[in-house]
C-alpha cells in the first residue's frame, strides 16, 4: 500500500488548501512531490512551465487515499493517512468479527473529530467501511435483524465521529430469494437505519457478481436506490476491481469513460460518492473479488491514469484497498 501511495498519492501538503497552516509551512517540499505524482501516473512531461501548472491544478481536485487501520485508537487513522500523504481515507468502525461491539468511547470520538478538523479532512472525503458480517438482504430472519441493528449502530458511530458517509456491501440472496426480494430487504434496512440516525448517507458498493451477491450490475444498485425513500441519503462507491470482475471493461481503450457513461445512464453520476481504486488479479468478468496492486493486475496502468485524469471523479474519495507490497 505504501509503495503505491508514495507514487500516486499527491502529497498531503499540496492539497491542504489555504486554511491549513501546517501545510503552508512545508510548501516547497510539496511542489516537488506533486510533480512526481504527475510523472508517475499522468505520464506528463513537466517540461513546459504552463503545462506543469495546469496539471498540478487538475490534481488538486483528486482526493486519493487508502484504507487505514484503527488499531490503537480510531483517531490514529488520521495520522496514518497523513503519514502516507493521503487526502482521503477509509476505515472500519469496529471489529469485523463481532455483531456486538462495545460502545464508541466518547473521548476517542472527540480525539478523532479533533484530528480530522485540525488536519483539514472534510467528512465527504472519509469513507467508513461496514462490517463484513452484515447482510442487509439476508433471507435468514435472524441475520437480517442482526444486520439491520448493526447498520443502525454503524450509522450512529458515523454521526458521533462527525462523518457523513457510510460504505456497505449491499447484501446477498443466498439463492433462496430472488434478486428483487433481496433488493427490497436491503432498501428496507437502509430506510430503517436512515430513520434512526440523522444525516449520514449510506453508500452502496458495487460487487463483483460472485455467488448470490447483489450489486454486481449497475442496474441492481439502481434497483435498491429506487426503493430507498430518502434518495438524498443513498449513494454508490464504485470499486474498480469489483466492476472489472463483474464484466465492466475498464482496461479497454476509453474503458473508464464508457463505464462511467454507463454508470451515469443506469444509476446517475450524482449518486457516485466514492471510488475504490483496486487492480484485479482475476480476468474481466471472472466474478472473483481479488484485489491487486495498481498496475500489477488485469486492469492495468492506463485505466488508472484515465481515472486520475477523469473530471467526473473530482472531489470524491478515491481509496486504495490494494494488498500493498
Ligand atoms: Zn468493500
Ligand atoms: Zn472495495
Amino acid at each position: 500500500m505504501v509503495k503505491y501511495t508514495k507514487k500516486i498519492t499527491p502529497d498531503r501538503n499540496s492539497i491542504m488548501g489555504p486554511k491549513k497552516k501546517a501545510a503552508r509551512k512545508r510548501k516547497p517540499e510539496v511542489e516537488e512531490k506533486g510533480s512526481e505524482v504527475e510523472e508517475e501516473i499522468g505520464g506528463e512531461e513537466p517540461e513546459e512551465k504552463g503545462r506543469k501548472r495546469k496539471d498540478k491544478k487538475r490534481g488538486e481536485n483528486k482526493y486519493i487515499g487508502a484504507h487505514v487501520s484503527i488499531s490503537g485508537g480510531i483517531w490514529k487513522a488520521v495520522g496514518d493517512c497523513l503519514a502516507m500523504g493521503g487526502r482521503s481515507f477509509a476505515l472500519f468502525l469496529g471489529s469485523q468479527r463481532s455483531w456486538q461491539r462495545p460502545p464508541l468511547n466518547s473521548t476517542a470520538a472527540e480525539k478523532f473529530r479533533k484530528a480530522c478538523g485540525e488536519n483539514g479532512f472534510d467528512p465527504v472525503h472519509i469513507l467508513p467501511h461496514g462490517s463484513y458480517l452484515m447482510n442487509c438482504g439476508s433471507p435468514k430472519q435472524d441475520v437480517f435483524e442482526k444486520s439491520q441493528a448493526l447498520l443502525v449502530d454503524e450509522l450512529s458511530r458515523c454521526s458521533a465521529l462527525g462523518l457523513c458517509l457510510f460504505n456497505l456491501h449491499p447484501g446477498a440472496s443466498l439463492g433462496s430469494i430472488t434478486t428483487e426480494q433481496c433488493q427490497e430487504k436491503i432498501a428496507q434496512s437502509i430506510n430503517h437505519a436512515l430513520q434512526q440516525t440523522p444525516a449520514v448517507v449510506t453508500v452502496l458498493e458495487n460487487m463483483c457478481g460472485q455467488g448470490s451477491t447483489v450489486g454486481g450490475q449497475f442496474s441492481e444498485l439502481r434497483g435498491i436506490i429506487d426503493k430507498v425513500r430518502d434518495q438524498s441519503r443513498v449513494g454508490v462507491c464504485l470499486d474498480t476491481c469489483h466492476a472489472f470482475a463483474a464484466g465492466y471493461d475498464l482496461s479497454a481503450k476509453g474503458g473508464v469513460k464508457s463505464v462511467l457513461d454507463e454508470f451515469d445512464q443506469v444509476v446517475g453520476l450524482s449518486y457516485l460518492r466514492a471510488v475504490h481504486l483496486n487492480d484485479s488479479k482475476g480476468k474481466l468478468g471472472c466474478h472473483l473479488d481479488r484485489h491487486e496492486d495498481i498496475g500489477h493486475g488485469q486492469i492495468g496502468i492506463p485505466a488508472f491514469r484515465d481515472i486520475v485524469n477523469e473530471p467526473r471523479l473530482d472531489n470524491i474519495p478515491l481509496i486504495l484497498e490494494t494488498p500493498g507490497r
